[in-house]
């Protein structure tokens, strides 16, 4: 992978994110580090897309580093509620995790079967500096359903409601490995390594 012998700022403190890429990247020797390290100020996430808000996010970390990023910009999109949690996926409720998933479970009570439906999305930029006028992009997608009570405890955010098949497993009922192999974050990783490499 280019430039894999050298530090790339992960630009986002979300724990979840960092483990699940550093385990994606691995045998790339590829050195993510989160922005935290640096004390790298938050970028303002006012993109109204989750593709400009990864490309601000990316931006912002190398702009304060000097050193090249990779950028996360996440979220559950519920198409029943007009797309929400979508590009506030973090922020839904204001008070964290178990707070947005106790919050989606009240905004879905209404709907049964398929007004059930939801997707993940997970864009990734890459920049080699703040003006990189060539970011690389890719996206990847998990299609879903949301579940009517919790279940499992790997993963996080809306893991333990976002159920992927008809035996009522979540997202976070499965491994590590497992949920890399089909999970948006998976794919979209799978899509940036294939531009980095050609
Ligand atoms: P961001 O840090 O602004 O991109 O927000 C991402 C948010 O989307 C996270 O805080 C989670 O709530 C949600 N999210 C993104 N990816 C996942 C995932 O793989 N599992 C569960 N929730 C996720």
């Amino acid at each position: 992978m280019t430039g894999s012998d050298t530090i790339t700022l992960l630009a986002s403190g979300n724990a979840g994110k960092l483990k699940e890429l550093r385990a994606a990247l691995s045998d790339t020797g590829l050195m993510l580090q989160p922005q935290s390290d640096f004390d790298v100020p938050e970028a303002d996430e006012d993109g109204l897309t989750f593709v400009e808000n990864a490309l601000k996010k990316a931006r912002n970390a190398s702009l304060h580093t000097g050193l090249p990023a990779l950028a996360d910009d996440s979220g559950l999109v519920v198409p029943a509620l007009g797309g929400a949690p979508g590009i506030h996926s973090a922020r839904f409720s204001g008070q964290g995790d178990g707070q947005n998933n106790i919050k989606l479970l009240q905004e879905m009570l209404p709907f049964e079967g398929d007004y059930r439906k939801a997707w993940f999305i997970c864009v990734l930029v890459r920049v080699t500096s703040a003006t990189d006028p060539t970011p690389l992009i890719a996206e990847g997608y998990w299609h879903g359903h949301i579940a009517k009570e919790p279940s499992g405890a790997s993963g996080f955010g809306y893991d333990p409601l976002f159920q992927i098949d008809s035996t009522g497993r979540t997202a976070a009922d499965l491994n590590p490995k497992e949920k890399q192999a089909l999970s948006h974050r998976g794919q979209a990783v799978r899509t940036l390594r294939h531009k980095l490499e050609h």
